[in-house]
C-alpha cells in the first residue's frame, strides 16, 4: 500500500464528522434504491439488468463498428467528431475550438470523463476560465478539489460546510439553509450561464443509430450548459455507445433507480446536431469529442473487458463497506469505490496503486446492485492475481515465497515444528516491525501456554 493511500485511509477513519457523512449519505441513496427496484415497485427489474447487461457486452465487444456508425450519423446531424488518445488530445481539442472562436468562457455539466483527464486545469493554464455549473461540482471547484463520489461528488460535505465555503468564496453571509445556498449559487451561475462562449458537458449514453448524445440530470444546469452558448462540446468515454435509440427504455429505467432511487431523472435531454433552420434555440456548433484514455486496451483482455460496460451509477459505491469507511478521497483516482479499484488498475497500471484490487471485502453487494451486471469480485481476483504475479518478481514477493517456503518445510516435520512453536511461545510480543500497521488493527489470539500435543501426550501418559 502506497504511503498517500495508507494516510488518506487513516484521516478519514480518524474524522467522526466525515464518517456520519459518508455513512448517512449513502445509507440514504441505498434506501432509496431499495424502494424502487423491488418486486412490488419493478417487477421486470432483474430482466432490465439482463438485458442492459446483453446489449453492453454485444456494444463492447462490436464497438469498432458502432463508433464509426455514431460518427456517421453525428456528422449526418451537421454535427463534428474528434478522436483523442489521450487527456491532452481532448485538452487541444477544446482549446483548437475555443481559440477559433474567441471563447474566455466556458460553463461545464458534470462530467467523470472531463474530471478524468482533468479538463479544467488544462484550460485555466491557457487563460480559460470554466465554470463547473452542477451545484455539488461548484461547490467543489471553489474547494480546488476533486469528487467524492461519482454521482453525488459533494457527498462529504455538511450544509455548514458549503456556508463556510460560499462566505469565503463568494464573500456572502454565512447562511446555512440549503435554500439559499441554492439560491447564491443560482445567482452567480446565471450570469455566467448568459456570457458563455461554449458549453461543455459529458454524456451519459451515445447513441449509434441517431448520432445523439443522452444526458440525465436533475438540476437543469446540462441542458442550460448545453443550449444557452452558441457551441457544445460533449466529451465522452468510447464506452459510451448504445446501439440504438429504443435500448434507452431499458438503461433509463435502470440508470436513475440505481444512481439516486429515482424512477426517473428530472431531465432527460436528446442532443443530436447544432440547431436547425427554424429552431429558436441551441448551439449553431455541435461537437463530440471521444476518449480513448486506456479503453481500447482493455476491450483486447476477454477476461475483464466487462469493466467497461459501467454506466457511471454510484450504486457499488453505496453499498460498499470500504467505500462507506474510506470515502471517495481515500482512492488514488477520480473514480473510486468498487469500480475505481477495477478500472483505475487496468487504466493507469497496476504499480499506480496495488493494493487498490485488495480494498475490498469481496462480500459481493457491488455485484448484486450494479445495474449491468458486472462481476467486479472476479476482476478484483484476477487484478489481485496480477499484483502477485508483478510482486514475485520484487522482495516483497521474494520474502513471502521464503516465508511459505519455511512453512513447508516445518508443516512436514512434527519434531522441529513443535520447537518453533515452543520457541515461539516464548517470545513477549508477537513481531511487529514493517507489519505493525496490520497488527495495530487487528487482535490476535493469546498463543496457548501449552500446545494440543503437549496436552495429548500427558493425556496418553496417566
Ligand atoms: S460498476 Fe455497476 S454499480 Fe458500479 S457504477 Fe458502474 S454500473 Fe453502477
Amino acid at each position: 500500500m502506497s504511503a498517500r493511500f495508507d494516510q488518506k485511509i487513516s484521516e478519514t477513519l480518524a474524522d467522526p464528522r466525515l464518517q456520519l457523512a459518508i455513512y448517512t449519505a449513502t445509507g440514504r441513496l441505498m434506501s432509496h434504491r431499495k424502494a424502487v427496484v423491488s418486486e412490488d415497485a419493478l417487477p421486470e427489474y432483474q430482466e432490465l439488468r439482463t438485458q442492459a447487461s446483453a446489449i453492453k457486452r454485444h456494444t463492447i465487444e462490436n464497438l469498432d463498428w458502432y463508433l464509426e456508425e455514431f460518427e456517421r450519423n453525428v456528422i449526418a446531424h451537421g454535427g463534428h467528431v474528434h478522436w483523442c488518445r489521450t487527456a491532452t488530445d481532448v485538452a487541444d481539442v477544446v482549446l483548437g475550438i475555443a481559440k477559433q472562436r474567441g471563447a474566455r468562457l466556458i460553463v461545464k455539466s458534470k462530467s467523470m470523463t472531463t474530471e478524468e483527464v482533468d479538463l479544467n486545469e488544462r484550460l485555466s493554464h491557457h487563460g480559460l476560465e470554466s465554470v463547473e455549473t452542477d451545484l455539488g461540482e461548484y461547490i467543489l471547484q471553489l474547494m480546488h478539489q476533486t469528487p467524492y463520489h461519482i454521482v453525488a461528488p459533494a457527498l462529504h460535505l455538511t450544509r455548514q460546510d458549503v456556508a463556510k465555503v460560499f462566505e469565503d468564496s463568494l464573500g456572502v453571509p454565512h447562511d446555512i439553509v440549503i435554500e439559499n445556498q441554492t439560491l447564491t449559487a443560482r445567482g452567480v451561475l446565471r450570469e455566467k450561464f448568459l456570457n458563455a462562449d461554449i458549453g461543455i458537458s459529458g454524456a451519459n449514453f451515445l447513441i449509434a443509430d441517431s448520432g445523439a448524445v443522452t444526458i440525465v440530470e436533475n438540476e437543469g444546469n446540462a441542458r442550460l450548459s448545453t443550449s444557452a452558448p452558441q457551441v457544445h462540446i460533449a466529451i465522452a468515454g468510447i464506452e459510451k455507445l448504445i446501439p440504438r435509440a429504443q435500448d434507452l427504455a431499458t438503461f433509463l429505467k435502470l440508470l436513475a433507480r440505481s444512481a439516486t432511487g429515482q424512477p426517473l431523472s428530472v431531465y432527460t435531454s436528446f442532443l443530436s446536431g447544432p440547431r436547425k433552420p427554424g429552431e429558436v434555440d441551441g448551439p449553431t456548433e455541435f461537437h463530440v469529442v471521444l476518449l480513448d484514455g486506456g479503453r481500447t486496451k482493455l476491450l483486447a483482455d476477454a477476461e475483464k473487458r466487462e469493466s467497461l460496460h459501467c454506466i457511471r451509477c454510484g450504486a457499488c459505491l453505496n453499498h460498499c463497506p470500504v467505500y462507506r469507511k474510506i470515502g471517495g478521497h481515500s482512492f488514488p483516482w477520480v473514480y473510486s469505490g468498487p469500480i475505481g479499484a477495477i478500472i483505475t488498475p487496468q487504466f493507469h497500471g497496476l504499480d499506480s496503486e496495488p493494493a487498490l484490487p485488495f480494498a475490498s471485502t469481496l462480500c459481493g453487494a457491488c455485484a448484486e446492485v450494479c445495474p449491468v451486471k458486472i462481476d467486479i469480485p472476479k476482476i478484483l481476483l484476477e487484478l489481485r492475481a496480477e499484483v502477485r504475479d508483478v510482486e514475485k518478481q520484487n522482495a516483497d514477493g521474494q520474502l513471502e515465497r521464503a516465508a511459505f517456503r519455511a512453512f513447508a518445510y516445518l508443516a512436514v516435520r512434527p519434531k522441529l515444528w513443535s520447537r518453533v512453536l515452543a520457541f515461539g511461545r516464548r517470545l513477549p510480543v508477537w513481531p511487529l516491525g514493517p507489519a505493525g500497521a496490520w497488527f495495530s488493527e487487528r487482535e490476535l489470539p493469546v498463543p496457548a501456554a501449552r500446545s494440543f500435543r503437549e496436552l495429548w501426550k500427558e493425556r496418553q501418559g496417566r
